[in-house]
């Protein structure tokens, strides 16, 4: 059997190493536009002073609860090489702090799930007036919605905990996963277990509150166990280059500089022309493209397919690190960053003190920081950087 895989992100290659595990003999072709693997997942590991600066361009760590990175990690035999985020000097995981009002504000304390899961903290947060958090306590008593359409992350929030949680603390976390317009984004594909939560505890903070109780819980049963994010010692890449060796080690064809021009359908399976003319063909495809991409290469196959991939927005983002002596740097770095509400009207969406949070990625003496700039509404070519 003849398999195609275009796109040669971590998605690609993983879907070409479970293609060589589960279909023995088969003749696999992963093919890859750019001249490096791994798409969006980018290390530079820059030598410096004896040590090295660790720098992802991109993804910096993945979810330890989603079992499947793990899994692999541990196939590729890199499971003790996995690290997580540093839980700093006092043992406990250096705070967050939020921009708000051009001041650094500690996230309040106790956070579940990005929902405030203890009462003391909110009621001392800087980051919300007392109006405001009395309209967050109408949570206990406003009534679950029984209707069970769809709504945006920001209407949900906003109908819950009130416009302000929304903008101040919901908003600024949520951004730094997504990138995108709560006011836009669905809460059923983006977060759906709040809904879970609203309908089973009848308010968002008592849900909260029970998780967070819950977590403690399980954290002191399990106290030394490993943090939520994980990622290997000397970056992301890590887990590319492990893939790629393998993936070579079995046979599989790896072409570099080999974009995928179109694809269509033939009696016996597919063809994909590449940009240079080249076709090939073969019995399977898998695209492992961005939605934009795919939607352009399955335009003549099927037009509806095509149609709904294209409506896919994407964003424009950029990170920038920087490294400085840590002497130079003016305040401690005692958290892993900040985020940066969309109403403070900044170019950045968030900063994370990486030095902090993975100490071995600077050389001793050094403070690594990451700066995320544009998402949704504000786009790249839209703010001067
Ligand atoms: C700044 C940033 C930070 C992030 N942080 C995290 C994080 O901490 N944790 C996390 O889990 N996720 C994070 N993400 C998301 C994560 O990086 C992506 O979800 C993931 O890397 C996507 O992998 P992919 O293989 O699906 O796509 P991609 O990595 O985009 O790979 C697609 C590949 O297809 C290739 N391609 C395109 N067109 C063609 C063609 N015509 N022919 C052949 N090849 C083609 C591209 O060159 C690319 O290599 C982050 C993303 C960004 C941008």
């Amino acid at each position: 059997m003849k398999l195609i895989i275009i796109g040669g992100g971590i998605a690609g290659l993983s879907a070409a190493y479970y293609a060589s595990k589960h279909l023995p003999g088969a003749q696999i072709t992963l093919l890859e536009a750019g001249d490096r693997w791994g798409g969006k997942i980018a290390t530079e590991r820059v030598p410096w002073e004896g040590g090295q600066f660790v720098i992802e361009g991109g993804p910096d760590t993945f979810l330890a609860t989603k079992p499947w990175g793990v899994r692999l990690c541990r196939e590729l035999g890199l499971e003790d090489r996995l690290h997580g985020t540093s839980k700093g000097k006092s043992g406990l995981a250096p705070r967050t702090y939020v921009l708000h009002k051009g001041r650094l504000e500690p996230l309040p304390d106790g956070l579940a799930m990005m929902l405030p899961g203890k009462v003391l903290p909110m009621l001392q947060t800087r980051l919300l007036t007392w109006p405001q958090k009395l309209r967050m306590g109408l949570d206990f008593v406003l009534p679950p919605s029984q209707n069970d359409e769809d709504e945006t992350l920001g209407a949900f929030i906003s109908r819950r905990l009130g416009r302000a949680a929304y903008e101040n603390l919901i908003e600024p976390l949520m951004s730094g996963i997504y990138a995108g317009d709560g006011d836009q984004l669905s809460l059923l594909s983006t977060f759906p277990y709040l809904r879970d939560l609203e309908r089973q505890y009848r308010s968002l903070a008592r849900g909260a509150m029970t998780m967070y109780r819950q977590r403690v819980a399980r954290g002191k049963a399990t106290q030394g166990s490993r943090s939520a994010f994980l990622t290997p010692t000397t970056g992301l890449a890590e887990i590319v280059e492990a893939l790629v060796a393998h993936l070579e080690g079995q046979g599989v064809n790896l072409r570099l500089r080999a974009a995928a021009q179109d694809v269509t359908r033939t009696a016996a399976g597919w063809q994909v022309r590449l940009a240079d003319g080249e076709t090939l063909t073969a019995e399977a495809l898998i695209l492992a493209t961005p939605a934009w991409v795919s939607a352009a290469l399955l335009r003549g196959v099927d037009a509806d397919l095509a149609a709904a991939l294209g409506r896919i927005p994407y964003v424009s983002t950029a990170t920038v690190t920087l490294a400085y002596r840590l002497g130079d740097v003016p305040r401690p770095l005692d958290g892993y960053g900040y985020v940066i509400p969309r109403r403070e009207g900044r170019r950045a969406l968030a900063c994370t003190w990486t030095s902090t949070k993975f100490p071995h990625r600077a050389p001793e003496g050094y403070a690594l920081l990451r700066v995320f700039i544009g998402r949704a509404g504000q786009h790249l070519s839209l703010i001067h950087i």
